[in-house]
């Protein structure tokens, strides 16, 4: 569909989870529905001098699928899963949602993926930026379990990457994110054993207490077994209190009651324990009762603004720099998570190469256009009180187009422009969405 045609203004946006829309003019929109049509549009844009842009799940908050002048690839209508008992590899295409969709596909096997918390998220966009999937700082990123991937390169030739085939574009598709320069059409993901049991702990505090709990968690987190993920974050919930309160929720991914008791007992010494508002203590829960609080707290339908960063320091450092964005959220609908990547795993040697300990994500969610502004200086004011404890960010997470924050290692940055320099030498593929171009760098330093 071209740009000015009946219809066109759905196909530029009707996927798009976040609707405070981007007014960016693509010159086209294709849906191809099978890998030769993939083909076929990149020929086409390549034939009418147009760049690609490409869009799976719809997901990324900075809309980077939509992009001024370009063709885009909308793999929506491109959904086809697979599984080899034999190899224990699932394959799947670009726009299955990670949650709603590989998920139950794979439990069903009783294997289990990675995938991203909230259900919808497109595969194709978490993969291809790291992936931080249900329990990362255990089971590592989503993008560690792709064994190979279906890549229509930007001359328009479909071909299979792997360690041992086309290995740079393998070696870029495990972190480029937006940047990646070819369209891929599959995933081949290694699986793992589906968790016989999980295990909940959930303590509710007044922000009061925000600063000894998180003093508590900073100096506790590491020591936690490597089957729990572990989630700090202040949202306002109205079962527990008008006011926002301070989540710290833990989630043993396990086989057994007995085993998620064990790995969630260290919740057990949190110091302000007896001044909590709410505590569930190793609670049964399943994945798809976690995936169900997922979708409300990532409400469709709603404007947002997030940014996020890699923190590092010691608590003394860390917890104040921390208090704007967990103790004065602007809007009801607002979040603002701690991820635990503790104790810090190594990462294999691919595009994906920043982290740090801890991870923490601010999610502004508002409906009324007026609010635009207001929320938006929050976040930033949030972000810059930041900095000092800011290593670099997580393209997931992340808009280049308002903020720039390193977001790879110095080197893997370098090697990923000399592969895109070889593979789309002639830029047929938009790059990441970033004002000027991305400098990989912390814009304050
Ligand atoms: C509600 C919500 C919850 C989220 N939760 C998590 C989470 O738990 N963990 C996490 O890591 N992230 C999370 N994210 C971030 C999300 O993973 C990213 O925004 C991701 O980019 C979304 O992927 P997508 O395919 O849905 O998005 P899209 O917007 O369709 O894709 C983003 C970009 O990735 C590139 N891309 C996508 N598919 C392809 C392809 N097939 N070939 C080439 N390039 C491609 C393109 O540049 C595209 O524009 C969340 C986002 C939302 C909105």
């Amino acid at each position: 569909m071209i740009s000015g045609e009946n219809g066109f203004e759905a196909a530029r946006v009707d996927r798009i989870f976040n609707r405070r829309l981007t007014d960016r003019q693509p010159a086209a929109v294709v849906r191809p529905r099978t890998e030769d049509e993939v083909v076929e549009a990149v020929r086409l844009a390549r034939s009418r001098g147009w760049q690609v842009a490409v869009r799976s799940g719809g997901h990324s908050w900075a809309q980077w699928s939509v992009r001024t002048d370009a063709l885009v690839i909308d793999l929506g209508d491109f959904k086809e899963i697979s599984y080899d008992p034999d190899t224990e590899v699932v394959t799947a295409t670009p726009s299955v949602k990670g949650g709603l969709e590989l998920g139950p596909f794979l439990e069903e096997r009783d294997r289990f993926f990675p995938g991203g918390h909230c259900p919808s998220v497109g595969i194709g966009g978490f993969l291809l930026q790291g992936g931080q999937g249900w329990n990362a700082r255990g089971w590592g990123w989503a993008a560690e379990y792709v064994v190979a991937v279906d890549v229509v390169t930007a001359a328009g030739e479909l071909v299979r990457a792997s360690e041992t085939e086309n290995s740079d574009l393998f070696w870029a598709a495990r972190g480029a994110g937006p940047g990646f320069f070819g369209v891929v059409t599959r995933f081949h993901l290694r699986t793992l054993p589906r968790p016989r049991h999980l295990g909940l702990t959930v303590q509710a505090f007044t922000l009061a207490d925000f600063d000894e709990v998180m003093t508590w968690l900073h100096e506790t987190h590491h020591t936690v077994e490597d089957t729990v993920e572990i989630v700090a974050l202040t949202k306002t919930d109205l079962t527990l209190s008008p006011d926002p309160v301070l989540l710290v929720t833990a989630l043993a991914l396990v086989d057994s009651d007995e085993e998620a008791q064990r790995a969630l007992a260290p919740f057990r010494d949190n110091p302000a324990l007896d001044r909590a508002l709410m505590v569930l203590d190793a609670v049964p829960t399943t994945i798809a009762e976690q995936r169900k609080r997922q979708l409300e707290d990532n409400p469709e339908g709603h404007r947002w603004a997030v940014d996020n960063a890699w923190l590092s320091g010691a608590a003394g450092d860390v917890v104040p720099a921390m208090r704007k964005a967990f103790t004065t959220l602007p809007h009801p609908k607002a979040f603002t998570i701690w991820f635990s990547m503790a104790p810090l795993r190594e990462l294999p040697d691919m595009a994906f190469s920043m982290q740090s300990e801890i991870y923490l994500a601010a999610y502004t969610c508002w409906e009324d256009p007026s609010d635009d502004e207001r929320c938006r200086a929050w976040l930033d004011e949030a972000m810059a009180d930041l900095e000092p404890v800011t290593l670099g960010q997580y393209l997931g997470d992340s808009d280049l187009s308002h903020r720039h924050v390193q977001f790879m290692a110095e080197d893997n940055w370098a090697r990923l422009q000399e592969i895109r320099e070889v593979r789309d030498p002639d830029g047929v593929f938009v790059g990441h969405l970033a004002g000027e171009g991305a400098t990989n760098r912390n814009h304050w330093a």
